[in-house]
């Protein structure tokens, strides 16, 4: 055989833990090397990052209608500019980020300086997920790449488009020593789980964020699990109620059609403002989407098969199904499901303890909106909590009293946005955050340096601990 073929042999080999190994070898190389640590070679990396999202856009843009049928303006807002304004900041910002802060300093250790100082973890591994399956996969590897890591990706295989594009380009446009993309699923990652690594950041469901964090814990190695959960909306009867619709249709259908992790989960309102806030968002999706959204190209599909039926199940669970009150109607072909509200689902349904993931959207009538906050509170703390309301007593009880990753005050999803504000989640909806300045320390040991001379050697702190001392102390 020719060395060609052979290295062909090798390349189709299933990606097993000596595989795994042998690319941790080669980036703990890349790393202990110390070129990832420089500010050139960090620069460099993140202006390849920005070039590539720049020049293949339309592939992007290609791979995500193919995966999702992502609305093209969905893809260019959301994945394709999101990820070149992280890396355009990160580019702007990294020498204020790695500059070392200076720490005051106690009389004790008089004279002294000290100063904190930010230096990369090392080799760090990043498992992605489907619903935004490019954003989700750069944006913690520009965070990674920022603050001098080496890195290993591994994109969501629900994505495969996506995936097979992300692997290509960033073979072409990043340094391959030190950065690297792992295709595949449950094989590919749990090799990958058995190696050791100095942080994993994982976006993806409780149930493998579990299993990540098991794994990570054999090694001691530090997780940050970007989770999801039931991101609830009150809607007070106070509100703009034509701009809360609209805000509320952007967040939950305009979404990847509600596959997003802050994507509303569920409404709670009171009996009375129901109908009316039914009528108005029943008037919006009509306008965003025409008389028939299965029809309509601004809306994208379900992933697959299996969440599509995961989906359907949901719907059609007794004592469910006869609550729609808007939508309802689905394509199992073409993988589709028409925006849909429903009225009064029971609470013990699977629906309302399930995170829902799609284009459901089930509304609690309560009796007053502060009994909306017992019902949020039952649950596991969401990733998103959403208000709409003018009523300034509410929105600071909401602010008190709810708990969640982030929250929004009369809109939805706009938070994830803001890179001056971490996102991440909190309990169930998981641990640590990112975005901004935050990704670059979420990749970084904070390393506490004190500086002294050898003045002030203070005879105090030495034995023997005679009286005499002892009243100085
Ligand atoms: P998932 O957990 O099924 O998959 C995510 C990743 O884990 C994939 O890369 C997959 O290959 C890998 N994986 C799957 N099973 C595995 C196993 N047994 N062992 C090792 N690795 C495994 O999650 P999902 O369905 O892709 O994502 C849906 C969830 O992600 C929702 O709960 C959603 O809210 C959440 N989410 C969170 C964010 C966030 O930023 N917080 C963003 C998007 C999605």
């Amino acid at each position: 055989a020719t060395l060609s073929s052979m290295a062909e042999e090798v390349e189709k080999q299933t990606f097993d833990v000596e595989r795994a190994a042998l690319l941790v070898q080669e980036l703990r190389g890349s790393f202990n090397s110390g070129k990832t640590k420089d500010y050139e070679w960090r620069i460099s990396q993140l202006k390849g990052i920005a070039k590539m999202v720049e020049e293949k856009e339309q592939e992007i843009i290609q791979a995500l209608h193919e995966d999702l049928s992502k609305p093209e303006s969905e893809a260019f807002v959301s994945e394709i500019s999101m990820t070149k304004g992280s890396c355009k900041l990160a580019i702007k910002e990294l020498n204020r980020w790695m500059m070392p802060e200076k720490a005051k300093t106690p009389m004790t250790t008089y004279p002294s300086s000290a100063e904190i100082i930010s230096e990369p973890l090392g080799v760090v591994l990043v498992i992605s997920t489907w619903n935004y399956p490019f954003l989700l996969s750069l944006d913690p590897v520009i965070g990674a790449v920022a603050a001098g890591n080496a890195v290993v990706l591994k994109p969501s295989e629900i994505a495969p488009a996506t995936s097979s594009l992300i692997a290509k380009l960033l073979e072409e446009y990043v340094d391959n020593s030190a950065i690297r993309v792992v295709e595949g699923a449950v094989a590919e990652t749990s090799a990958l789980l058995e190696q050791k690594w100095d942080k994993i950041f994982y976006t993806g469901s409780g149930r493998v964020g579990r299993i990540v964090m098991a794994a990570a814990a054999k090694h001691l190695t530090p997780v940050i699990l970007e989770l999801g959960g039931k991101c609830p909306v009150i809607v007070d009867s106070n509100v703009n109620l034509q701009v809360a619709a609209r805000r509320i249709i952007a967040g939950k259908w305009g979404c990847t059609n509600g596959q997003a992790c802050i994507a509303p989960d569920y409404i709670v309102t009171t009996k009375d403002f129901a109908p009316k806030l039914i009528d108005a968002l029943r008037d919006e999706l009509e306008e965003f989407f025409g008389k028939n959204p299965m029809e309509s190209k601004d809306l994208s599909r379900i992933v697959n098969a299996y969440h599509f039926i995961r989906l359907t199940k949901l719907l059609d669970e007794a004592k469910v199904s006869d609550k729609i009150v808007l939508g309802g109607q689905r394509d199992e072909k073409q993988l589709k499901i028409a925006p849909t509200i429903l009225l009064d689902v029971p609470e013990e349904s699977l629906m309302m303890n399930e995170e829902i993931f799609g284009p459901l959207l089930p509304i609690l009538a309560v009796e007053n909106l502060e009994d909306g906050f017992d019902v949020i509170n039952s649950k596991s703390k969401p990733l998103a909590a959403y208000l709409f309301t003018n009523n300034e007593q509410l929105k600071k009880h909401f602010v008190r009293d709810i708990s969640a990753g982030g929250m929004l005050i009369n809109d939805t999803i706009l938070h994830l946005t803001v890179s001056t504000l971490p996102f991440g989640g909190v309990g169930e909806s998981g641990m640590g955050s990112y975005h901004g300045k935050f990704s670059f320390d979420a990749f970084s040991h904070k390393k506490a340096v004190l500086y002294r001379s050898f003045d002030g050697d203070a005879s105090v702190r030495y034995p023997p601990y005679t009286p005499g001392k002892l009243r100085l102390l």
